[in-house]
């Protein structure tokens, strides 16, 4: 395989640290991960190294416990074939000219999908992709009488801590209204009395963001108005419970794409996420310096305990590594576990034992709780030890 002389070589810090775990191509899921917890390290460190939290965290002892579901990606793949190449594009203008009247026409379909020939290599057909979707979109830009009116299957880019990577969705469709540029995705959840389950459109819309982005700044590159790519992308999804009666919505997604920006401004500064983490620092059990005769179960998630986490409890439904970190937290008996309002009241007091001690006067030299936390504590087992003598007299 041949390397893109375009593509900026990665950190060898980062490489260092995945040592020899699979490397990951990361897509807009995982970038728009970086919305969930900006202040967590650990995850900053296992994404920009391109180490698979689901893999890292099975090699840790703890599987993972969710994930895409194989039922909706091949539903997801249904539709899509149903919405475009099945009926030739007709199901998918027909719902985007009825549900949210576009005047998209049909005439110039670019589809990228298969693009390449029989034997090419899938980084090599990726890049020719690439290649593909600046051309169409540099014709878009110029307003050239061939442009595309809908390109399918494009690839699109973003750079993450200076490493280019590849956003390559397997349903979104770049359609080029009179001089707006929208972004389609096709989802497999369905809208059923016109509600869709929120937690599945909240992460369609992170990824639309993802999207978005991506395309602003490969328009800008290209000398065009990014402000033509639409913050407003569409929602494809079944109505109801049939999967060839499809609805179209635009999700918005400008807040989204603001905040992502930030946060990838944030994961620029790698040296700044690097610094807090030992001279050497690998997740490889092989290579770890710190590794003295551990398994590697116990070297890995020895490895990823010395790489500082901020556990909240979304995480174990927003991240690959929740069930390793619940478990870590919930061993270590941190009152993140009980939720961010716990966490946060007993800022300072590391684990529930702790926090009795204190709450009954035992306070140490090394308390890292401020006095404030600490006299609520006290009040507090103050007030529950009044509760339990008035229960007990009434009782006798
Ligand atoms: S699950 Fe762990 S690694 Fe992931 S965001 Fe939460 S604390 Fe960070």
């Amino acid at each position: 395989m041949t390397r893109d002389p375009r593509a900026p070589k990665e950190d060898p810090r980062l490489a260092r640290i995945r040592g020899d775990h699979e490397k990951r191509r990361p897509g807009a899921r995982q970038i728009a991960g970086l919305l969930d917890n900006p202040g967590c390290v650990r995850r900053q460190v296992v994404e920009l190294s391109r180490t698979d939290p689901r893999e890292l965290s099975r090699k840790a002892g703890v599987p993972p416990k969710f994930g895409q579901s194989p039922f909706a990606i091949s539903t997801g793949n249904r539709i899509e074939e149903l919405a475009k190449r099945g009926s030739n594009y007709d199901k998918l203008l027909a719902v985007l000219r009825a549900e949210c009247d576009l005047p998209v026409s049909a005439s110039r379909i670019e589809d990228l999908n298969d693009i390449g020939v029989s034997g090419m290599d899938a980084d090599t057909r990726l890049r020719l992709r690439v290649r593909r979707t600046e051309h169409l979109l540099q014709a878009i830009v110029e307003r050239r009488p061939d442009a595309p009116t809908i390109i399918d299957h494009p690839v699109l880019t973003l750079s993450v801590a200076g490493v280019t990577v590849y956003l390559e969705p397997d349903a979104l469709v770049a359609l080029v209204i009179e001089d707006r540029l929208l972004l389609l995705e096709i989802k497999s959840f369905p809208v059923v009395d016109g509600q869709a389950d929120t937690d599945k459109t909240t992460d369609a819309a992170r990824q639309l963001a993802v999207y978005v982005l991506a395309a602003r700044e490969l328009i800008a590159r290209l000398g065009g108005d990014p402000g033509m790519v639409s913050d407003g992308p569409l929602l494809v999804t079944p109505r109801n419970t049939s999967l060839s009666d499809l609805t179209a919505n635009p999700i918005p997604v400008r807040r989204l794409v603001a905040h992502l920006s930030r946060a990838l401004r944030r994961v620029e500064k790698v040296d700044e996420i690097l610094a807090s983490l030992p001279v050497g620092f690998t997740l490889d059990p092989v290579t770890d310096a710190h590794n003295s005769g551990a398994d590697a179960t116990q070297a890995t998630a020895a490895a990823l305990m010395r790489i500082d986490a901020n556990y909240l409890p979304e995480c174990r439904s927003r991240c690959d590594l929740g069930e390793f970190c619940h478990r870590q937290h919930r061993d270590q008996q941190s009152p993140a576990v009980l939720g961010r309002s716990a966490r946060d009241t007993l800022a300072g007091v590391p684990t529930f034992t702790a926090a009795v001690r204190i709450a009954n006067s035992a306070a140490r030299p090394d308390d890292t709780a401020g006095p404030g936390v600490a006299d609520a504590l006290r009040r507090a087992a103050d007030a529950e030890r009044a509760a339990t003598d008035l229960i007990n007299r009434r009782r006798a």
